[in-house]
């Protein structure tokens, strides 16, 4: 089969890879129908965070059950599934709390790569979650979303307890900011602040529910928010980025009391204790429990009462991988659609 294989920054190539099989009674092979190119992808490309080369790459997918294991009781041949970037039990304990990112019993899906025709799904009763029935070819690239984007940044807003009556701003405006909007929208917030420079991603941001636009960052940026805030700071700050720039405008922009959800993977990020000490902000965030959300999002998404597959504005067959994350690295996409 084919799939993408990373050799070293910014060195991305389709070829054959094995084709995946049952490994554990537990597992899934799917059939990939659409697989992305995600933000986090772009740390190793450029060279930024370290991995054992070859690497394949992708861990977010939706596709359709092509054969389950032996102990698999829930996910049948046929179904058209959704599972999140870990491979989950679903039944420990802190699955049970919500926070599957962390079972303990998680498998990475990125070591198994997602941009691939297949994929092997480990724990699959626990990480997929199927539709109610095959979907409209215009529904996949939000059912994709899911997967990750639209998880993650469901995650920031519910972690910065977005909700109604609330102030909500966004640090970011890669797919997870723009779907953290989406998300602070759906789940009821007065105001929501979207801070982004670049015109296409303010246009998308408003269609999501944004309420006013920052263009401004770092000290301007968080006065700008103060400003709009009668000087005190959002209730509700989503960080979707992952830099110390970041982190500190988020926390910057957050009011005593207030709730910074974080959702950027950090990188060098290193919180001032004297800052974070005078913030007075609740700091929550990680890698996403989408798991926990996968149900809920996917009824939103059947139903179209959200459009998160707006997010990909560059769809291209599996074998061009390699210009999608230049397109992406350039910042000339938001997120790219990849089809196997
Ligand atoms: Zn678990």
């Amino acid at each position: 089969m084919r799939g993408a294989v990373m050799y070293g920054p910014g060195d991305v190539r389709v070829e054959d890879r094995e084709e995946p099989r049952i490994v554990e009674p537990t597992d899934a092979i799917i059939r990939v129908s659409a697989a992305c190119v995600c933000g986090s992808d772009l740390w190793p490309y450029r060279g930024v965070e370290d991995m054992r080369w070859p690497a394949p790459m992708g861990h977010e997918y939706a596709g359709v059950v092509e054969e389950v294991g032996n102990d698999v009781q829930n996910i049948k041949p046929g179904q058209f599934v959704v599972g999140s970037f870990w491979a989950t039990d679903n039944t420990c304990e802190i699955c049970w709390a919500g926070y599957q990112s962390a079972c303990v019993n998680r498998v990475p899906m990125g070591m198994l790569g997602a941009q691939a025709e297949f994929l092997r799904v480990p724990l699959a009763d626990g990480t997929l979650v199927a539709t109610p029935e095959l979907p409209a070819y215009d529904l996949i690239p939000s059912l994709l979303s899911a997967s990750d984007v639209l998880g993650t940044g469901w995650f920031g807003a519910v972690a910065a307890e977005a909700g109604p009556g609330q102030t909500v701003a966004v640090v970011g405006d890669g797919a997870v900011g723009l779907l953290a909007v989406l998300a602070a929208k759906q789940l009821g917030a007065d105001r929501i602040i979207a801070m982004s420079r670049h015109e296409p991603r303010q246009r998308l941001a408003l269609e999501y529910g944004a309420t006013d636009i920052v263009a401004e960052r770092g000290e301007d940026g968080v006065a700008e928010i103060k400003e709009l805030t009668d000087g005190l700071g959002a209730h509700s700050v989503v960080e979707a980025v992952g830099t110390q720039e970041s982190m500190m405008q988020a926390i910057s922009s957050t009011r005593p009391g207030g709730h910074v959800g974080f959702v950027g993977v950090g990188h060098e990020v290193a919180v001032p204790g004297m800052d974070l000490f005078w913030s007075l902000v609740h700091l929550h965030g990680g890698p996403a429990p989408v798991r926990r959300f996968l149900p809920e999002l996917i009824d939103l998404i059947w139903t179209r009462e959200i459009d998160p597959g707006k997010v990909f504005d560059l769809e291209l067959p599996l074998d061009q991988a390699a210009e999608g994350y230049r397109a992406m690295d350039q910042r000339e996409s938001i997120k790219v659609l990849l089809h196997p």
